[in-house]
This record gives C-alpha cells, structure tokens and sequence, in this order.
C-alpha cells in the first residue's frame, strides 16, 4: 500500500472540494433570487416542485424522517447535495455501531448525558420515543434483532456507552452476515437505501446535487412554506405542504464554523463527509431559529497533519494504537502525556478534551499542538502506524472514497517525505525544525525516557508495559536506529450542534417558540452535549426522524 499521488490526488480533491463548490453556487442562488424576488426566503410567484414534506439531506436521519413521513402517507422529497455516488453524508461512513439506551433509569441517563444541554421534558421525550423506535425500524425498514449488552457482538473492539451505570442495548441489523468490504454504517446506509428505492419508491423521491439553499417562509409569521435548492446553475422552489425536515448533519466540513464554534485557532480536520458544511447552520440564523450544543463535538484519533492539511480532511487516522518504541512531543522538544494512556481523553468527549490543547492554556502559542509522533526502527517494521484509515477498515470518508493508504512499513512514505528520517536523534531534531534550546530540549527528552525505560519506569508520565510486552522482550524507549518522526494533528468524527428542538422535534426560535412546519433530526441539534452513548447518534438519527416524519405529517397542509 502506498500513499497515492498524481492522477488520483487530483480526481479525489475534486471529489471532495465538489461541496465547497456546490457553497458558491449556493452564494450564487442568493444573488439570482435577490434578483428575482428581493428577498431569498420569500416565497415565489410559482412553485416549481410540490410535496408534503421536504427532507433536507440524506444521512440516517434524512432516511428514517422520509420513510416514516411516507409510512404516515405523506408525499416526500428528499433533496441530497451530493452526487448520488457521494450520497449519505457521515452516516455513510461510519462504523455503524448502533446502540439505544432504554427502560427503567433511562430519562436519568439522557439527563445525566446532556448534562444541562436540554431540559428534562426534552430528556423524558427522547427516552420514549427511543423506547418506540425499535419495533417501528423492524417494522417499516428491515427487520433488527435487538440485544441486551452483548459485549461480544457489540463491544468487541468498541467501549460503549461512556457514561456509567447505564442500561444498554444494542440494536444489530440483520443484513447479510458478509460485509463485503463494506464498513458497517456504509453497509446499514447501502441497505436502507435499497430499501427506500424499492418499498417506497411511490412516496419518495430522491434528488441529488441539490443544495437546499434557503428555508421559504411567511414574512410575517415565519412559517416555513418550503425551501430554495440549487441544482446545479438551476434554481427551483419547492413547496413543502406540511413541513420541512432539517437532517442535513453537521458543520464538521466547514473549519471556518469548527474553529470559531468548537476550539479555536487549531487546524484540525474532519474524517466524515465534506458535503457537511454547516449550509442548515447559516440557514437557521437566516430564519431566526435558536442554535444549540455548537460546541460539541466527538473527538477521533490522530491524524497525519501535513496530508490532512493537503486533502483538507483527516488522513490516515491512528487511534490510540501501537505506541511501543514511540513519543510524543510538543513543538519545543517536550512529551505532555503517557503515549499509551488513550491519549488521556474519555472517547467522544466533548470539551476541551485533549491534552494537546494543553487544558490549562490552550492557546495557540501554549497549545501541545500540533505535535510529533517520533519512532525507532523497531517500531516501524512492526507494522502499521495508521491502522483505521485504510481499506481494510472501510470507515471514515478517506478510507470509503479516498486513494490514500499507509503502507506496512512506512517505506513509500519515507521515500514521499510524509515520515522523516535520521540516522540520530539530533539530525532528526534538525529536520523536525527544532533550533536552539528546543533542540537540547528534544535530545534531553529522548535520552532522558530511554534511560528510565531502560528500568521499566516513566516518572513522569507513569508509562508501563504490559506483560504481553515484557514477555515480548519489548522495552520503553525510543533507542534502535534509525528514527522517525511524524507530525500530527488531531481529527473529529461529527460536531452535534444545529437547531434546537422541542420535545415534538420543532426547532424553535430564540424565544423557545416553534417555528411552524420545521423540524430537526440526526446530528444537526443533537441532544448530545457533554456526554455521548456510544453508537448514540446512529440511534437517535432513527429516533429523531421517525418522530419528524409522523409529527409533520400529521399537520393540515398550509395550502
Ligand atoms: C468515521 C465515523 C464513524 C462514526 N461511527 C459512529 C458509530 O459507530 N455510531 C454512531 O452512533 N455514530 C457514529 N458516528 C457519527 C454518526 O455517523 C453521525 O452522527 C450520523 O451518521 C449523522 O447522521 P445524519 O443523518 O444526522 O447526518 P449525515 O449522515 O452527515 O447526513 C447529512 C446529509 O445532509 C447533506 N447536506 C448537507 N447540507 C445540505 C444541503 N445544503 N442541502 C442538501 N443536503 C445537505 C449531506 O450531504 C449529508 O448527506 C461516526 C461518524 C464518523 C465520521
């Protein structure tokens, strides 16, 4: 496996930077509707597309509020701003873990989850509604067999809900045993989709390349009539009778939105869908609807800085693997935390998470970040540095449509100059960009961990060795020639803010009222705040529409 350069480098950014494309002809439609009709959410002479309901976006939630909007009788449309090949936002490249939390102590769980985040009616409304969704999945998409804490079908390589004394149950979808070589949510998405296409293709309509661009409203009341989407240099108006459903995920692609909502300053990059770009965030405030949880954001794994930097997306993600024979370092020379401690973050946490921020001063200049992966010979012929990103896991936006992969031993990367290389330490100081006391400062460091790992000890970070490692001959210490270091950075799954919801999944406005006819599901207004269920978002994609569906579908038509 090599790191792909040339032809495919260029196709893939094309690929990937279509979205930012697709947020200028979004611009471009604000100045040709101005021109039209002096404002872009008034409502147009003549509708060009009526429906029942609009859905905005087709990840899980986009899926789950069309089908249960079509089960409720309801004509849909669902418009999709990628190409269909690129269709499924980050539900289409997730792992697919898909967990519900419910029965006694559950609306004391979700409370205790949003930790403030959202009022105890809404807690109580989302603990029924979950208690529901099971039995409506099986019933209207594909059948799922439902499990009580099976660790060994759930948990394997997964550390599940990560808040304590929790009642889980874990929800797996009875598709064909065989992934073939899809990853899980890959493969759940690519199922549903059939689906939709085949039972419900009298309901449904699927649109791709179509940017939902502006919520249509009345002037006076703000109720939303239907929305503006680009297709392409068209524009059309589509009338939404009963009402429009925002899933159109989160702003994890825009790092514009990341950086002045979530941590500021840092480049760090996404590993989802670069369609997401925070388009329904722009749109709420247009429309007067609350914001909500903007900065909460599930945290990922370590990413290859420069290649990231180059793709503007998480490449080759490393998550919390083989850190024998390896530190980390900070920009003046010096480790900040124990390498094999997780990195020190609780999974999915959402604030402030990570040592590299340097919690007490997590400013730029003070900030761990972006930092060094530095390592030794041993550890670079013992296999892969950058284990999840690649085919064989099939999870993660690059790993689904992107061309790079890491190889086994770094030797491509070597020859690319994506990993550095040095016959001593001090060299590689040097070509780290190291000069004067952070040079000593780096050097002191090594030496100073070598020589304690020779005795088994880490003072100063308290790192140990397993006992797999000791009976391995495996020692701390970054000591066998030649070395290596690799910059990194940092790398986020979904952000969960967007607009925020009553317990009827209405956005409201900053008054708390309902804005009428729109509603939100899946991430974008996520009642995930500061905790996160593990396998969560999957379930409340499926929780969150299926009410959307049935709650807009049982209002009047407006006309
Ligand atoms: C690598 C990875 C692994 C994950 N693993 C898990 C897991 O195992 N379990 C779990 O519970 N969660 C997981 N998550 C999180 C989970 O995937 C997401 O929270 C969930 O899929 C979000 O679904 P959604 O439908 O709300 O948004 P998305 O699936 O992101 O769908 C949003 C859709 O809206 C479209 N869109 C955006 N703007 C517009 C517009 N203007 N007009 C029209 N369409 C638009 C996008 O193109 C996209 O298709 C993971 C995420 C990632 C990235």
């Amino acid at each position: 496996m090599s790191v792909s350069t040339t032809t495919s480098r260029r196709s893939f950014l094309k690929g990937a930077t279509a979205g930012v494309a697709a947020s200028a002809l979004g611009m471009a439609s604000v100045a040709l509707a101005d021109e039209a009709a002096g404002d872009p959410n008034a409502a147009p002479e003549a509708w060009d597309v009526e429906t029942d309901v609009v859905v905005m976006g087709y990840g899980y939630a986009g899926q789950a509020s069309a089908i249960s909007a079509a089960v409720e009788g309801s004509k849909v449309q669902v418009f999709e701003k990628a190409p269909e090949e690129y269709a499924g936002g980050n539900s289409s490249v997730c792992c697919g873990y898909f967990n519900i939390v419910t029965g006694e102590g559950s609306v004391e769980y979700w409370k205790a989850l949003a930790d403030g985040g959202a009022s105890d009616e809404e807690c109580q409304a989302v603990a029924e509604a979950t208690e529901l969704m099971p039995e409506w999945f099986s019933e209207n998409i594909i059948n799922a067999d439902i499990t009580e804490n099976d660790a060994d079908r759930t948990s394997k390589k997964f550390n599940g809900v990560e808040y304590p004394n929790s009642n889980k149950y874990s929800m797996m979808i009875n598709f064909d045993e065989a992934f073939d070589g899809q990853g899980g949510g890959q493969r759940t998405w690519n199922n549903i989709d059939a689906v939709i296409k085949d039972r419900y293709a009298d309901s449904i309509t699927l649109n791709y390349d179509s940017e939902v661009t502006h919520l249509i409203q009345d002037p006076a009341t703000k109720e939303v009539l239907g929305v503006r989407v680009q297709q392409g240099d068209k524009e059309i108006c589509v009338k939404a009778a009963k009402g429009v459903i925002m899933a159109c995920g989160g702003f994890e692609a825009n790092y514009e939105m990341v950086k002045d909502f979530v941590m500021p300053g840092f480049d760090q990059f996404h590993i989802g869908s670069p369609y997401n770009t925070g388009d329904g965030v722009r749109m709420l405030m247009e429309a007067g609807v609350k914001l909500r949880h903007m900065a909460a954001t599930e945290y990922g794994a370590i990413c290859h800085y420069d290649l990231s930097q180059e793709y503007q997306q998480a490449v080759c993600t490393y998550n919390s693997g083989d850190t024998t024979h390896t530190v980390f370092v900070n920009k003046h020379g010096k480790r900040f935390i124990g390498e094999n401690s997780g990195m020190g973050w609780p999974a999915h946490d959402k604030r402030y998470p990570y040592p590299c921020f340097n919690q007490e001063n997590p400013s730029l200049e003070k900030a761990n970040y972006p930092f060094w992966m530095v390592f030794d010979e041993t550890r670079r012929t013992a296999g892969t540095i950058f284990g999840w990103s690649n085919t064989k896991a099939n999870e993660g936006w690059m790993s689904v449509h992107g061309p790079v992969q890491w190889s086994d031993d770094c030797t491509p990367e070597i020859e690319d100059g994506y990993v550095l290389k040095a016959d001593s330490i001090e060299e590689l100081g040097g070509l780290m960009g190291y000069e004067g006391d952070d040079l000593t400062a780096f050097v002191d460091e090594i030496n100073a961990f070598n020589e304690n790992g020779a005795n088994g000890e880490d003072p100063e970070f308290g790192r140990s060795l397993s006992e797999n490692d000791q009976k391995n001959g495996v020692t701390l210490g970054v000591t066998d020639g030649p070395f290596y270091a690799i910059k990194c950075g940092l790398c986020y799954l979904n952000t969960n803010g967007g607009g925020a919801r009553n317990t009827d999944y209405q956005l409201v406005d900053w008054n708390d009222q309902p804005v009428a006819r729109l509603y939100g599901a899946g991430e974008f207004g996520s009642i995930f705040y500061h905790y996160y269920s593990g396998g969560g978002n999957i379930c409340e994609c499926f929780t969150s529409g299926m009410k959307c569906g049935q709650n807009v579908s049982a209002l009047e038509p407006w006309a």
